[in-house]
């Protein structure tokens, strides 16, 4: 292949009126004036996309807070179980669907790296490697179909839900959580926003553009959110040395009673997200009509 190959339209609603971003242009980024989607225009090439995931690093272990999610959101799929099987599209190292699977569902996952396959094989997880594709499942297999962060690295969302819905049995849910290109983080930011990356990232979605592509294959709508807002992508200082001047009781219960104000703070904070569709994270259950 030579020269860089270029979309021509959009990805989700195939308009052909494009805007390119201004301040975005670094990494490619363009406006669908049809639909409002925003995605990279440059096709990345096999080559820069294998180099640039070699050097991936992986979560190795995950937390306390990490793993209280994923038991809440089980928790909530307990609702669609049915066939008992379970699918997550790009899923790491493995770590939710081992907590699925200690929950007695037929876990299922996709990964593109040798290694991963092994990693995630060696935890009892049926294992696919490379894209999703409707050959490899038969149709109506799972109740669930997960996908965390991972919509946004790939420029084919459209054959993507698609698939989704193959899979999925009539009723079975989706749940997609992908940076939020509308997030207050990024209004202020603009392209400096840590998301904002090629050959990363190549789909920027938005509620209304997540909904949009999930409704034209045939989902309705359960569930969408907003929220969270990462400090750090406002502030890389560093500097949290505490006071000097105070002493160490005192340091230890400012530290308590900043946690306290902190947690507030945060609840407050991720509802007005939430309401204003603001927040960092998006997180979307669909149901396949
Ligand atoms: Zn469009």
């Amino acid at each position: 292949m030579t020269g860089t190959e270029r979309f021509d339209s959009c990805l989700l609603c195939g308009g052909r009126r494009l805007r390119f971003m201004r301040g975005y242009e670094k990494d490619h980024i363009f406006l669908c004036l049809s639909c409002g989607f925003v995605f990279c225009q440059v096709k990345p090439s096999e080559e820069v996309l294998n180099k640039h995931y070699s050097q991936y690093p992986r979560a190795r272990s995950i937390g306390e807070i990490t793993l209280k999610r994923y038991d809440s959101l089980l928790d909530s799929f307990e609702l669609y179980r049915k066939n008992n099987n379970m699918i997550d599209v790009g899923c790491g190292d493995g770590h939710f669907l081992a907590a699925a699977k200690k929950r007695g569902w037929n876990v299922f996952g996709t990964e593109f790296t040798q290694e991963a396959i092994e990693v995630c094989e060696g935890k009892g997880i049926r294992m696919t490697k490379g894209s999703m594709s409707e050959q490899l499942y038969s149709p109506g297999t799972f109740d669930i179909v997960t996908s965390f962060e991972v919509i946004e690295h790939i420029n084919t969302p459209q054959s993507e839900a698609k698939i989704f819905n193959f899979i999925l049995r009539q009723g079975g849910v989706a749940y997609v959580t992908t940076p939020n290109f509308n997030s207050i983080s990024r209004n202020i930011l603009g392209p400096k926003w840590n998301i904002i990356e090629y050959p990363e990232h190549l789909s920027y979605y938005t509620p209304k553009t997540l909904t949009r592509l999930f409704e034209q294959n045939n989902f309705k709508m359960v569930e969408i959110s907003t929220t969270g807002i990462s400090f750090d992508r406002f502030h890389n200082s560093g500097s949290n040395q505490g006071n000097a001047s105070l002493g160490a009781d005192e340091q230890l219960r400012q530290k308590a009673e900043n946690k306290i104000v902190f947690k507030m703070l945060k609840s407050v904070i991720n509802h007005a997200l939430n309401l204003t569709s603001k927040g960092d994270s998006l997180k979307a259950l669909f149901k396949k009509n």
